[in-house]
């Protein structure tokens, strides 16, 4: 059985981050996509709130699970019985950055590999920043997020 780690941050989760998911379901038995908690962050939303969401738009979707983690991802990969973590790729930005978390992680655990799964070409420009500030600014962001998260961002926004 191989089951896959799709970890990030999901703040929140969008359909770049479906896609990825659905084509990672395409190849591995299971996908757990996994919530970190990374206060530096500063999130808008709290990890139950990106947990709910994802469920909710992933519901049509079967062998996968929502969870979150915290501390260090390979210790969760492992907790999970997994040796794979999932990450997606769009542009040429994401590059250095995932070739140089995925090369330590594999200096510190060589039984666990990073597989790197490439967007839908509509979602390449997408990540949660730019949503959340569209939403913020009031911009239309309907076909680029679940609907859950469209009604949650207005929400959000509504109240500030
Ligand atoms: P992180 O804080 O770990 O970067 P994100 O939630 O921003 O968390 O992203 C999680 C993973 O999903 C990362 O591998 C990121 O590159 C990928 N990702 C985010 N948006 C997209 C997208 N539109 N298309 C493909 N992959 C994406």
């Amino acid at each position: 059985m191989k089951t896959s780690v799709y970890p990030g941050s999901f703040d929140p989760v969008t359909n770049g981050h479906i896609d990825v998911i659905e084509r990672a379901l395409k190849i591995f038995d299971n996908v757990i996509v996994t919530v970190g908690d990374n206060p530096e962050k500063k999130p808008l939303f709290t990890i139950q709130e990106r947990i709910d969401m994802l469920k909710e738009s992933t519901k049509h979707l079967k062998n996968i699970e929502i969870d979150s983690f915290s501390g260090l991802l390979l210790n969760y990969v492992k907790s999970k019985n997994s040796k794979i973590i999932i990450r997606g790729l769009r542009a040429v930005s994401d590059f250095e950055f995932e070739f140089q978390r995925a090369l330590l992680n594999r200096v510190v655990d060589k039984e666990v590999e990073t597989i790197f799964i490439m967007t839908k070409e509509d979602y390449v420009y997408l990540n949660s920043s730019i949503i959340k500030e569209m939403t913020k600014f009031k911009g239309k962001v309907n076909g680029l997020v679940p609907k859950i998260v469209e009604e949650k961002l207005r929400e959000k926004f509504n109240k500030t």
